[in-house]
């Protein structure tokens, strides 16, 4: 399917051009019309079969599409601004007009850091010159470099969920804002032990919110869950 039939925004059909993909995979056919309306979504899929861009696609779009006209888009933002207001987010009259403060919206809960590095540069060539920011956390490193990051806001954030309460218990992270969460690679989170992580995240969010699984299998636990935390998804099977 082409990825103009797709129902993606104009900036994103040029993104998925520069990346010289001639065609959707068929889980990005099934999935992005689906999460660009704005409903849960559970897919089975294994890495390789362009899951990926199945959700960050449909994912930057949402940030698009109503960052402009909140924040005016300035893509002036980079990483690390020299600013060093904290949770408060409070800014109005500060002192330089650098970037704007802007809340974080989407999560991607990723069980290793290899995978969220992976989701991390997809964002990056997706969302290039769209102004949007995101940051990739994950433990096992200093958090030095993630939390100067994290300052003067981002959009999205990948994350390994232990580095990411870490990081949220530290007050460094406000998950109060999340429009759209991802689970990747569900089943092997719940293998590596991070359901209890899982649950405090999740605890954490808003209700009123875009869930999307993706997981390579689906056994039980993984149904469980997502009837707990999805509501009334789209099954996709690919
Ligand atoms: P993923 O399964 O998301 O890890 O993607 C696997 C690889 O396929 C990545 O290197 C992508 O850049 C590439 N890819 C994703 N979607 C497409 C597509 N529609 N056409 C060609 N390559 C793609």
């Amino acid at each position: 399917t082409p990825f103009a039939e797709l129902g993606l925004s104009q900036p994103l059909l040029n993104a998925v051009a520069r990346a010289g993909y001639e065609l959707s995979t068929p889980i990005q056919a099934a999935a992005i019309p689906v999460i660009l309306t704005g409903r849960d979504l559970i897919g089975c899929a294994q890495t390789g079969t362009g899951k990926t861009a199945a959700f960050t696609l449909p994912m930057l779009d949402r940030l698009l599409a109503s960052t402009k006209s909140s924040t005016g888009g300035a893509p002036s933002a980079h990483q690390g601004s020299s600013s060093s207001e904290r949770s408060s987010g409070r800014r109005g009259a500060s002192h330089h007009r650098s970037a704007p403060s802007r809340p974080l919206r989407a999560l991607v809960l990723s069980p290793t850091r290899e995978l969220a590095a992976q989701i991390g540069d997809s964002l990056a060539k997706y969302g290039k010159g769209s102004g949007l920011r995101h940051v990739v956390v994950y433990g096992g490193v200093s958090q030095f470099h993630q939390v100067k990051a994290l300052r003067g806001g981002v959009d999205s954030l990948i994350a390994t969920p232990g580095r990411l309460l870490d990081l949220k218990n530290q007050g460094h992270i406000d998950l109060s804002k999340i429009e759209v969460l991802v689970f990747d690679e569900a089943d092997q989170m719940l293998d590596m032990g991070f359901l209890p992580d899982l649950k405090r995240i999740v605890a954490a969010v808003p209700a009123q919110r875009q869930t999307l699984m993706f997981s390579a299998t689906m056994p039980d636990a993984i149904r469980q869950l997502a009837q707990q935390w999805l509501r009334q998804p789209e099954e996709i099977q690919v």
